[in-house]
């Protein structure tokens, strides 16, 4: 078993955090991540709609480990009178958990402008009862505020910003006492796992021990992540987070082994090997469900009608699709259970 690197796995998670990568604008990220797999020396095919395909070992069933690069972001819906933008999410990005974040705006002319999402009303001071009587809304009482003298729609367009353009929300990246917190550790953080995991294999001058995909897709936030994949992949394991709740055995500290979401319970072959696995590598695990709203692009891969066995893992992670927070244990029992799986 390679030790985890835990410097490695942090700084190439800031590095893919540093490329906004809100579902669709995948370009920066994949240059990012093509840049971190030329220096560890892998090959690996661009996807025509986006996402990179990086291969390694031979032989056996063939596997696919599966991370995800896109983020749950906004979207502006329209140019308000005042010049305030409506907005709308792209994924499962709820308004009470981008209240007060610092955004970027990505015109389609190529330009880029600074906002926060605010309240309408906005100020405790002068409108309290507006802001405790209703919650955060889109349609209605969420809007971006850009960082320019703007006072008219018309002010707005000519900044060249227009419906359509992409919101990316700042990941505020930030490690406390083995606590890491940002927003995106859904999935980058998993990615970053998947490349340490790869980077260790190559440093031991080992291979996995079978025909290994390693998937960094880049639509998963809106469901069709790994919907096509390689003809001969025969097992597919996603590797993303395991939310924390009442209900949970889910811990931040821990691997989860998913055993159902809310679409399908994982194959229970595959996932019975993972949870060998774990025990055999002493990796600090928990078995967990995930409802009513979790699925992995090793759903998306069975729906679209691949005959493949699925399962996934992922460290347990709090305020999923918030400001997210998980620990480095939680990496460390991810990185320890994927690197004995793909070795085993
Ligand atoms: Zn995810």
């Amino acid at each position: 078993m390679y030790d985890f690197d835990e410097k490695y796995c942090l700084d190439v998670f800031k590095r893919l955090l540093d490329a906004d990568s809100t579902t669709g604008c995948y370009e920066a990220v994949q240059e990012v991540l093509c840049a971190v797999l030329d220096e560890l020396g892998c090959d690996y095919t661009v996807l025509h709609k986006g996402g990179v395909i990086a291969a390694a070992g031979e032989g056996g069933d063939p596997l696919c480990v599966a991370a995800h690069l896109d983020d749950i972001g906004l979207m502006v819906r329209r140019i308000n009178a005042d010049g305030t933008l409506n907005v709308c999410s792209v994924g499962g990005l709820y308004p009470f958990y981008c209240m007060g974040e610092n955004v970027r705006v990505y015109t389609r002319g190529g330009r880029v402008y600074t906002g926060t999402v605010c309240r309408t009303p906005n100020s405790v001071h002068v409108t309290e009862e507006e802001l405790r009587q209703t919650p955060p809304d889109y349609r209605t009482n969420v809007c971006v505020v850009l960082d320019e003298d703007v006072k008219s729609a018309a002010d707005v367009r000519a900044l060249g910003v227009e419906t359509g353009d992409v919101i990316a929300l700042e990941p505020r990246l930030t490690v406390s006492n083995g606590y890491i917190k940002s927003r995106f550790i859904d999935d980058k953080a998993n990615a970053a796992v998947v490349l340490t995991a790869i980077r260790a294999m190559k440093a031991a001058g080992t291979a996995p021990s079978r025909k290994t995909y390693f998937y960094f897709s880049m639509y998963e936030e809106i469901g069709h992540g790994t919907s096509w994949l390689p003809g001969d992949v025969k097992d597919m394991l996603a590797v993303d987070i395991a939310p924390t709740g009442p209900d949970q055995t889910s811990d931040e500290h821990k691997v989860s082994i998913f055993a159902k979401d809310s679409r399908y319970p994982y194959h229970w072959a595959m996932t019975n090997e993972l949870r060998q696995t774990a025990i055999d590598c002493g990796a600090d695990f928990a078995v967990d469900i995930f409802t009513p709203h979790y699925g992995t692009d090793a759903d998306v891969s069975l729906a679209a009608g691949y005959d493949i066995r699925h399962a996934a893992i992922g460290p347990g992670t709090a305020n999923s699709h918030g400001y997210e927070r998980t620990h480095i244990d939680g990496l460390r029992s991810t990185y320890k259970l994927l690197y004995a799986y793909l070795t085993r």
